[in-house]
């Protein structure tokens, strides 16, 4: 299941649509004049393995902290404009080569002709797309009160401006806080043209239910083809954000960055406190190679069993845990050795992996 979208873009060395993977982005919550907080979050975005980050670029004297960022950052950065034609101009100058703006919004007469001008010469995508918030009355009856449809009337506004001026290097997106118009405003985007699609669940909320809205909505589109790099927008810390868009490709089988972990809901005949389990195994997630299920089962009478898929597991016994692998038992472990023996394991197949495969530069991503 790959996306749909027959053209790609390429930011920098990023590769988005035509069946490049599907990329997770986010967004940097501080302010750029906050360099410190800047370059903090960047490196933890980095870390776990954000591919694009959107920055929010609206004073033109803050161009040189934009460049330093730019400079310091392995992942590009797409400035995000609004109302002035001159900030994209600058934030193209300071090295950004993708920037989001609205093409009706950005002001001066030939406003958008520069930025376009710009754009070209220096190979930078746009991103265009229309916010269920930011819908107006016009678009609204254009589309019957359609909210979903007022959503593709505005995104063909702004995309007809750029490419009547013959600019294609684009990528769409369409969204809303609400699941339905954002899922149905992008399948007809998606059904009209070829472009790669940002998506997201915009002002998804907080904690759980943000990411549930966030999966529902992205999980309809991905399942159905659409959407080449997304955002799960969240309110909280940005990582987290990363963290459950990979979370989300993994459960769809789209990306395998990262391990898996699965757990039993435990039940009566539960050995162990697999939530005290969980939490210990989490912390050496990061440490597995990517693709890999890791699994924690309440006992080793069903455990091993039905989680026999898991590349590695543990499940608890009336001594401590039994280790297992494809739901073969390798062993008996006593709980304090978990960590110990996990990675054990990890270095194993660390160094089978380098023996039968020496041309190998790592893991999958
Ligand atoms: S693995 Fe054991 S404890 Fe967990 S749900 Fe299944 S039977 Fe219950």
């Amino acid at each position: 299941m790959l996306a749909m979208s027959r053209k790609s873009v390429s930011i920098g060395k990023l590769t988005i649509g035509a069946g490049a993977p599907i990329r997770v982005e986010s967004m940097l919550v501080h302010p750029l004049a906050d360099q410190d907080g800047c370059q903090a979050e960047l490196q933890e975005l980095e870390e776990v393995g954000c591919e694009l980050i959107r920055v929010a670029f609206p004073r033109r004297e803050e161009a040189p902290l934009l460049a330093r960022l730019n400079q310091l950052s392995s992942v590009p950065l797409m400035a995000d404009i609004h109302f002035d034609y001159r900030l994209a101009l600058s934030a193209i100058a300071s090295g950004c080569r993708a920037i989001r703006v609205n093409p009706g919004n950005l002001g001066g007469k030939n406003g958008l002709q520069e930025v376009i001008q710009a754009a070209r010469a220096e190979r930078v995508v746009i991103r265009i797309g229309a916010n269920g918030g930011s819908l107006n009355n016009e678009q609204l009856g254009k589309a019957s009160g359609d909210r979903s449809a007022a959503l593709v009337v505005a995104v063909e506004e702004q995309l007809q401006q750029l490419l009547d001026k013959g600019f294609d290097n684009l990528i769409l997106s369409a969204k809303s806080s609400s699941v339905q118009e954002t899922v149905r405003a992008n399948l007809e985007l998606a059904s009209r043209y070829d472009f790669p699609f940002h998506i997201g669940i915009t002002e998804a909320g907080p904690g759980f239910r943000g990411l549930v809205k966030s999966a529902a909505g992205l999980a309809l589109l991905l399942a159905q083809g659409v959407g080449d790099t997304l955002r799960v927008s969240l309110t909280g810390p940005t990582r987290q954000e990363v963290d459950a868009g990979f979370a989300l490709l993994r459960s769809l089988d789209l990306r395998h960055r990262g391990a898996d972990l699965i757990s039993c809901p435990t039940c009566g005949r539960r050995r162990i406190d697999v939530e005290n389990v969980v939490a210990r195994v989490e912390k050496l997630l990061p440490q597995f190679p990517d693709g890999w299920t890791v699994a924690v089962m309440g006992c080793e009478v069903n455990g091993p069993r039905e989680a026999s898929h898991a590349d590695i597991g543990v499940a608890g016994t009336p001594k401590g845990l039994l280790l297992f692998s494809k739901g073969k038992p390798l062993g008996e472990i006593l709980s304090a050795e978990l960590e110990s023996a996990l990675i054990k394991e990890i270095e194993n197949t660390a160094r089978e992996s380098l023996s039968f495969r020496p041309n190998e530069g790592g893991y999958r991503s």
